[in-house]
Order: structure tokens, then C-alpha cells, then sequence
């Protein structure tokens, strides 16, 4: 396992500035993780002695945002990137389950690793001094394991989230819980129910769209019952085609509460985007009623549905093993030679059918309708001359 990671200039400028102001600093948590195993960080966040008042004035020069004082946590823009500077600090109690009661400073590197969750995500690095892994987090890396730091029951009852992030992490890393911390994070499982849902939300739609979701939800089924809202139990076929989707939560979501009546309810329920839950719930409803295979058929579902929708559904029947074998080729067809889906790509509007006599009212609405669906049926061209001389016949 490696013991070295490059960092990239922005990060790496932050460290030199916070050390030529007199303050330690390191790249901590999930970046020094992802980068010792070879993957690209998304982020890198940074850990200081300094105070956050220290940060800003030792970033002068530099843009800022206090986006989180109190916590500690000071935004810095270098190059365009943003990064997060946050003061070492020692979290208080969570009595509530949701927030530390205080959250306080200090100088010691040690502590703050102390108060961090996983083994794997307790590790700082500096360019020079290198890796500070106090807690076995290399080991446990080379190992794939993800272990609490500290008693997992003890740590599981701060703050319950950490429960719900261990199996996001197994899910996004393919790693595997420690005995210990698992059978804690099974027995507390029930404690998540105090975590604010917003922050449930963010983990769950991680843990969803992780490459080993669907082995975790398979090896531990009280998972999804203890955190989706009006869960039922989801078939070891669905979770396999889970497993096949792409990376999305509309699909993903979507394949959780396939063929559930409650669908919307628990994506609300679990403050999901109105545009997300409404995706998800449309293919846990309609995901497994099979799509057509002519085009015809194909381009009046894009007219009901839409194509985002249909599209979508392509992909999670896909995934089910259900999509039937000419769907896709039709697919092709109508989006390669652009095939009439809606009233709009009809070469006739309402207003050349108000030339040839049709009332301004709703009979305009479903004689344009009528050609649309001949068009799309091929009973019709679509071109100008014949839907319109089509109109004229069915005009009363
Ligand atoms: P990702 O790559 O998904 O952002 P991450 O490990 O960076 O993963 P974050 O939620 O961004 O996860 O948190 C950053 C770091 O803060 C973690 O690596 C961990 O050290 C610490 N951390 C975050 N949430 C908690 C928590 N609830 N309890 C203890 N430590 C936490
Ligand atoms: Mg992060």
C-alpha cells in the first residue's frame, strides 16, 4: 500500500501558505483515503491549527467565505478551487443524536483524528512530514475494512449517522465492516431514526449509487427497512439489476421501491428534489410494464411520457433483463431521422388548421392529436399538403 500521495497545486499552495504563517496543516479524511487508493478525490479538505479568524487573515490575499465559523470551517478559493480549511477540533456530545452539543478547538492534530469515524477516514497527509495515520488506517485500507474509531458503540451513539455512512462507504468502497463495528451498527440500527433527514438523505443517495450497493443491501436487508421510508422488502432480483444501473438516483431510487404503491410518499418523506422523486416513482411504477418494440407504438409512450421518461425506462429494463429486443433499435430509428414524438415536430400547427376552418376551441387540440397519432402510426406523411388534406376529411 502505498504511503505517499500527490497533491494537486491549489491544496498544496494552502499547505505552504498556512505553514509560512506559523500553523500546521494537512490534507485529511476522505481525500488522503481516495488518493492512497489510487482513486481522484473529489475534494480536498484541509485541517489547521489555526483559528478560523487565523485562516482568513493568513489567506488575506485570497478570497474566503466563513461558510461554517462556528464549526471551524473556513472556505478558501485558490485557482478557482474551492477548498475547506477547518481548525482542529474536538467534538462535544451528541445528546440529541443530530448535532455535538459544542464543538471545540484545538491544537492537537492527534484529537481531531480521535473524533473522526472510520479508521480509513482518520488519516492526514503532509508533503513533507508524510503520512499521520495514528489509528491504523493504512492497515485497514490494505485489508478493506472499515473499523470505528474507538469503541464503535460508543461512536455509533454520538452521532447515529455514522452507522448509515459505514455502509456507504462499504458500498462505495466494496469493503467489508469489522465484526465489531458491524454488530454494533446493526444493534443501534434503530437509533437512526433520531438523525435529521436531511443528512440521512445525503448518505442514503451515496450509499444508493455506490458500485456495492446492491451486495450491501443484500447482506444486510434490515438496512433498507431501518432507513426507506415505507420500505418493502426488495427481491434479490431487483437488487441485482440495482447492482446493473448506472450510477443515478432517479434509477437507483426508482429500482429500491420498484412496484412499491408508496414510492412518492417515501421519497418525500426523505425530502428527495420534487424532479428526482417524481422520476424515481414513475419508474417504480411503470419501470416493469414492458416497452414497446415497434416505433410507432414507441413514439406515442415519448408523446405520454416524455423522452427523459422513456429513455430512463430503457435503462431499467435494461437493467431487470426485461427490455425487449427491437425497443432499443426502435429507439435508434426515431432518434436517428428525428420521427414525430410530439405536436411540435407535426408539420402542421393549430394556426393552418384555423386557415383551412377549424374553430379556435378544443377540437383544434384533438384534430392536431388525430394527425400526430397517424403520423406516428404511418398512416400519414408528416408534410403539409397531406395532413392537411387529411383535416379537411375529418373536419365536421
Ligand atoms: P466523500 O468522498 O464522499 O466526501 P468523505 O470521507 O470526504 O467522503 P465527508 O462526509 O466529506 O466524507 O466527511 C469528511 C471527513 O470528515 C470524513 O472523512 C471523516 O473523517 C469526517 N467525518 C464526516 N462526517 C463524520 C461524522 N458524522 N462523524 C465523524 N467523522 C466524520
Ligand atoms: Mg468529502
Amino acid at each position: 500500500m502505498k504511503d505517499r500521495i500527490s497533491i494537486p497545486s491549489a491544496p498544496l499552495q494552502a499547505i505552504k501558505r498556512l505553514n509560512q504563517c506559523g500553523f500546521e496543516a494537512y490534507v485529511v479524511g476522505g481525500c488522503v483515503r481516495d488518493a492512497l487508493l489510487g482513486k481522484t478525490p473529489y475534494d480536498w479538505d484541509i485541517c489547521t491549527n489555526a483559528l478560523p479568524r487565523e485562516t482568513i487573515a493568513c489567506f488575506a490575499d485570497f478570497h474566503t467565505v466563513p461558510t461554517g465559523e462556528e464549526h471551524g470551517t473556513v472556505t478558501v478559493i485558490i485557482d478557482q478551487t474551492p477548498m475547506e480549511v477547518t481548525t482542529y477540533r474536538i467534538d462535544g456530545a451528541y445528546t440529541d443524536g443530530r448535532h455535538p452539543d459544542d464543538v471545540a478547538f484545538t491544537r492537537s492534530l492527534q484529537e481531531d483524528l480521535a473524533r473522526r469515524d472510520f479508521t480509513v477516514n482518520a488519516m492526514a497527509f503532509h508533503p513533507q512530514k508524510g503520512l499521520v495515520d495514528l489509528y491504523g488506517g493504512q492497515a485497514d485500507l490494505s485489508a478493506q475494512v472499515l473499523r470505528c474509531v474507538g469503541e464503535p458503540a460508543v461512536r455509533f451513539a454520538e452521532d447515529a449517522l455514522r452507522i448509515l455512512r459505514g455502509f456507504r462507504f462499504a458500498s462505495q468502497l466494496g469493503f467489508a465492516l469489522e465484526r465489531e463495528t458491524e454488530k454494533s451498527a446493526l444493534a443501534l440500527l434503530p437509533t437512526l431514526e433520531r438523525v435529521a433527514i436531511e443528512r440521512i438523505y445525503q448518505e442514503l443517495s451515496k450509499l444508493i449509487c455506490g458500485t456495492h450497493a446492491h451486495r450491501v443491501l443484500e447482506q444486510y436487508p434490515q438496512v433498507a427497512e431501518a432507513v426507506f421510508p415505507f420500505a418493502e422488502k426488495v427481491s434479490s432480483n431487483t437488487l441485482q439489476a440495482l447492482g446493473r444501473l448506472p450510477a443515478c438516483q432517479a434509477l437507483r431510487f426508482g429500482m429500491i421501491y420498484r412496484d412499491n404503491p408508496k414510492a412518492l410518499e417515501g421519497l418525500y418523506a426523505l425530502r428527495a428534489p420534487k424532479a428526482l422523486a417524481e422520476q424515481a416513482s414513475f419508474l417504480a411504477k411503470n419501470g416493469s410494464h414492458l416497452l414497446p418494440d415497434t416505433c410507432g407504438e414507441l413514439q406515442k409512450q415519448i408523446y405520454w411520457f416524455g423522452k427523459t421518461a422513456i429513455e430512463q425506462m430503457l435503462i431499467y429494463q435494461t437493467a431487470l433483463q426485461i427490455l425487449p429486443q427491437n425497443t432499443p433499435v426502435c429507439w435508434d430509428v426515431i432518434q436517428q431521422q428525428g420521427l414525430c414524438c410530439s405536436l411540435k415536430d407535426l408539420a402542421v400547427s393549430g394556426r393552418d388548421l384555423m386557415q383551412i376552418g377549424f374553430p379556435a376551441d378544443h377540437t383544434l387540440g384533438e384534430a392536431l392529436e388525430r394527425l400526430l397519432f397517424s403520423v406516428m402510426e404511418g398512416t400519414i406523411p408528416n408534410q403539409k399538403e397531406a395532413l392537411l388534406a387529411y383535416a379537411a376529411t375529418i373536419k365536421n
